[in-house]
């Protein structure tokens, strides 16, 4: 059975095609910087190693990325089917919706669950709605599934949930952190756990979406992210954490909502605080050529990921492992060296060297290090398969 894969970031887009349930991959492919005319393709053929990268090309909209992947995996230079109707479901790693968790078939319900809660992710939601939109129309017989990332975090307590707000409003409105990157965090918590018992794990999410999560006997005991992707660390465009009381007293200055609203989604964040880019890559080097705002942007990052994890040691009473993964944990080592550095006090021994050459995945403590770092390369493209699979397989759809 043929099952896509398209995972739908807030600046980027990857797609693999999976045969299930042997979860071999035919073919992936990456498409980065969405929106820019600077935009970055990579697509490869793994059945013989064929690829095509277009490191520089106009990327309008996710619609562009689609059209691009699918000509390719269905072309007769470096394609791996004959139609595009060989792919028997879509699965996507979907992000939040009114009413629905879980692994679900993407039926109208659950696609206006998500045009309802477009208010609180309105970068990815709109994004996926997209998405899906235009498979659906591509693909109108083939059941398209959604495994949602706020399902790992159902385990998290109400006490690490609930916003010190008026009950009714948590009652009424479901006002609590949901926490997201579960797609992610499922896969690390396995991973992580393959070479030992780690009781006690936190995960670092860290790429144009960030999360910390603590990860108590395997599950999700509390998160970064809250009620929305608005919260917890610094992400590329995103603000994270600020205080809720800027918002009235901009609104105060004159400014109207949508203003505002731009400015947390889109223009704060890493950009906004570096005014150089949303791209790691782009502000370490504007820092390393004595940009302040860019190195003070680095600055801000590293302390908010320092400050989760040391609320989570104490919430966790304690930690066997920390682990990175995602685009900047898995490649910048100059972000896990300062967070690593300033851990030390808490039984962190980083292994430079190995922090320096590690990409992708390896330890990178010390061998006597009482905390385990651990770097993992996300994939939660291959979560998302096997979730796909299973509920095709129970429901028969
Ligand atoms: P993701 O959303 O997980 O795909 O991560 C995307 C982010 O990873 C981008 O913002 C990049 O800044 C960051 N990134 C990717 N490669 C590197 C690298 N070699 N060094 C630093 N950051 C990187």
């Amino acid at each position: 059975m043929y099952v896509l894969i398209s995972n739908v970031g807030s600046t980027s887009l990857k797609f693999k095609l999976y045969r299930m349930p042997q979860e071999e991959v035919l073919c992936e492919a990456r498409v980065e910087r969405i929106g820019s005319q600077d935009g970055i393709y990579r697509y490869k053929n793994d059945m013989n190693g064929q690829e095509r990268s277009l490191p520089s090309v106009p990327l309008g909209s996710y619609v562009d990325g689609i059209s691009m992947f699918l000509e390719d995996m269905c072309g007769a230079e470096r394609g791996v089917l004959t139609s595009v109707n060989e792919v028997e479901a879509v699965g996507f790693k979907t992000v939040v919706s009114k009413g629905f968790n879980g692994t679900v078939l993407l039926t109208d319900e659950v696609m206006q669950g998500m045009r309802d809660y477009l208010f609180i992710a309105p970068v990815h939601n709109s994004a996926y709605i997209s998405a899906i939109d235009q498979f659906r129309s591509i693909l109108p017989d083939t059941p398209m599934i959604g495994v949602f990332e706020t399902s790992f975090h159902s385990t998290v307590p109400l006490e690490n949930r609930l916003y010190s707000l008026p009950y009714e409003w948590y009652e009424k409105y479901g006002l609590a952190k949901n926490g997201y990157h579960g797609a992610s965090f499922a896969y690390v918590s396995q991973e992580a756990r393959r070479d030992g018992d780690f009781p006690r794990i936190i995960g670092c999410h860290l790429g144009g979406s960030c999360s910390i999560c603590a990860i108590k006997d395997g599950k999700s005991y509390d998160t970064s992210f809250g009620f929305s992707l608005q919260t917890g660390v610094p992400h590329a465009n995103r603000c994270g954490d600020t205080d809720p009381y800027t918002v009235p007293f901009l609104l105060d200055q004159g400014m109207s909502l949508k203003e505002v609203m731009e400015g947390l989604e889109k223009r704060g964040g890493m950009l906004g605080i570096s005014g150089v880019s949303n791209d790691l890559r782009e502000i370490q080097e504007a820092a390393e050529a004595g940009n302040e705002r860019a190195q003070l942007a680095i600055n801000v990052f590293v302390t908010a990921i320092v400050r989760y994890i040391g609320a989570f040691y104490a919430e966790l009473g304690g930690l066997d492992k920390l682990v990175f993964t995602g685009g900047i944990g898995e490649n910048s080592a100059t972000v896990r060296g300062m967070v690593c550095e300033r851990l030390s006090h808490m039984g962190v021994e980083l292994d430079r060297e190995a922090n320096m050459r590690t990409r992708g995945s390896g330890y990178i403590s010390s061998p006597d290090s009482p905390v385990k770092v651990q770097v993992i390369a996300a994939n939660e493209e291959l979560g998302i398969a096997r979730e796909t699979y299973r509920h095709l397989k129970e429901t028969g759809k």
